[in-house]
């Protein structure tokens, strides 16, 4: 489908897409195309303010209400699955498959806050005081401040705005520079269900901020957005989560990983291999998630890296909306620059690169790359480092005490996974001694989380929780009450205070 079908599928009219300073490009040819308006600093505390008064009204809805808002957003996602898929296509790149694949995850992630939105439970406490009752409640907090990453350009909105809708919060968001027109279709479905909702949904209940870095920056900066929800790079989130808890607010951090795959003796390589190439070479590398280091029990490695040559060398690199395409363009030429410099510091570092050479034979004009498998002696600086490209750097263990320590061995904490059929291998992965990420798989690759568990991890990855478990307590703020049904007043701790 060319650009402008896809567009006007979603409704786009001319003035949107002409006449701003904001040049958005398909990544598929480098084509442009888009000019949208861009928000100016000037123009962000007013956002924040209609925000604010959004907020006022939407937390007084019960949140079963605030629910069917959600469960409207998911039936508009259901009827724009594939205009919106090819959206995602058009401007991230990614493949027709993996375009609709996200639109999918919104629609589950919809599913999900629907029920949740029955579910804000509290606690009732035990108090150790004769005629008392302690309960806890979870309240709505206010504007949350969503900024996302070009790479999951609709999903993570979804995760974050169907959680912060149903806790009573409006939200604010700044997508992507290289992803505008996506935010643009979203913010046009989400229209589309609040009219239906009807009333009760105050104005501005979700507003949009075009822009770069320092719009974002804006939005961080202020005190009247109790919620920043930032999706991106370490360097994006070393920056944004100071800031945030100087003004004592609360960030929900998701950043780079490093995600690693142990292949144990045991392990079913056939499977293995299946795992191993969706993980590293899918969304052509550019997952949070995608497999990045491949820990690999010396007797079978080379066995491993033959079986993973072969198969690398039938993927097929091209135009993502071709049915036949596995691996679609990079984001841009510098991503491509990236892979190259890190290909070469892999060289120096002792590495055996196999493909990764750029594509330019029957490809679009796009920045289009074979995905590298690296051979590496040990794990490097640059095996620790998140290049956001297809490369996947395999080294050997001999003990899984040692395969572990250097799946932990990393700056990031997001994704890993274990590949064999022993059990106890199995389960000391997953054990306190084992993985240090926030996922742990096993048998299966660490990309491609469901939305119903929390996503998210530790150490350079930020720490915050996203989407299914228990997320949702990110977004609204705990409040213990104690009553006093009785008709005296005890203190606790048997403390005595007589006047
Ligand atoms: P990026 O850090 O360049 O940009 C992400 C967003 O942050 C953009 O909207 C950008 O405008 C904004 N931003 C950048 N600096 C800012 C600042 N100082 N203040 C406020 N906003 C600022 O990331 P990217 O290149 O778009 O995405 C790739 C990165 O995102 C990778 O590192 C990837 O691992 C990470 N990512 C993480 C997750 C996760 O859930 N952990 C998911 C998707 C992507």
């Amino acid at each position: 489908m060319d650009h402008t079908t896809v567009l006007k599928n979603l409704g786009f009219t001319d003035a949107e897409l002409t006449g701003g300073t904001h040049v958005v490009t398909s990544p598929i040819d480098g084509a442009e195309v888009a000019k949208v308006h861009e928000t100016t600093l000037a123009d962000v505390p007013a956002i924040i303010a209609k925000s604010q008064a959004a907020f006022k009204a939407w937390r007084t809805l019960p949140a079963p209400r605030r629910g069917e808002l959600v469960r409207l957003l998911g039936e508009e996602l259901r009827t724009s699955k594939d205009a919106l898929g090819a959206l995602v296509t058009l401007e991230a790149g990614k493949i027709t498959s993996e375009g609709l694949g996200e639109v999918q995850e919104m629609i589950d992630i919809c599913d999900f806050a629907v029920g949740q939105s029955r579910q804000l439970y509290g606690l009732t406490i035990a108090s150790e005081r004769p005629g008392h009752k302690m309960s806890e409640t979870w309240h709505p907090m206010g504007p949350c401040g969503v900024i996302s990453a070009f790479n999951f350009p609709v999903a993570v909105w979804s995760w974050n705005t169907a959680l912060a809708l149903i806790c009573g919060n409006p939200v604010i968001w700044k997508p992507s520079e290289k992803t505008p027109l996506t935010a643009m279709a979203c913010a046009k479905i989400l229209e589309r269900a609040i009219a239906r909702f009807g009333a009760d949904a105050p104005d501005d209940l979700h507003q949009l901020l075009i822009g770069g870095a320092d719009i974002g920056a804006a939005l961080v900066e202020s005190k009247d957005v109790p919620i920043v929800s930032a999706t991106g790079s370490t360097r994006m989130g070393s920056i944004v989560g100071p800031k945030v808890a100087a003004r004592w607010g609360r960030s929900i951090l998701e950043l780079g990983g490093n995600n690693a795959m142990i292949v144990a003796p045991s392990a079913d390589l056939e499977m293995a291999v299946r795992g191993i190439v969706f993980s590293a070479v899918g969304t052509a590398g550019q997952r949070c998630t995608s497999l990045r280091r491949l820990i690999v029990h010396k007797s079978i490695k080379s066995e491993l890296v033959e079986k993973l040559k072969a198969a690398y060398s039938s993927l097929s690199v091209g135009d993502p909306r071709n049915k036949n395409t596995l691996v679609g363009p990079l984001i841009d030429e510098d991503a491509l620059s990236a892979m190259q410099n890190a290909l070469e510091n892999a060289i120096a570092e002792g590495g055996t690169v196999h493909g990764g050479e750029p594509v330019t034979q029957g490809v679009p004009a796009g920045a289009y790359a074979a995905p590298a498998l690296v051979e590496m002696p040990s794990q490097s600086d640059t095996v620790k480092t998140e290049t956001f490209v297809p490369i996947l750097y395999v080294m050997e263990y001999d003990t899984l005490d040692e395969a572990i320590a250097m799946q932990n061995d990393v700056p990031q904490g997001l994704s890993s996974c274990i590949f064999t059929l022993n059990m106890r291998e199995a389960e000391t992965f997953l054990s306190a001694t084992g993985s240090d990420c926030g996922i742990a798989n096993v048998n299966i690759g660490p990309s491609g989380a469901e939305i119903g568990g929390a996503f998210g991890g530790e150490k350079e990855t930020g720490g915050g929780r996203e989407s299914g478990s228990d997320a949702w307590k990110g977004y609204m703020r705990r409040q213990t009450s104690t009553v006093n049904y009785s008709a005296k007043l005890p203190l606790a701790q048997g403390v005595s205070f007589d006047i």
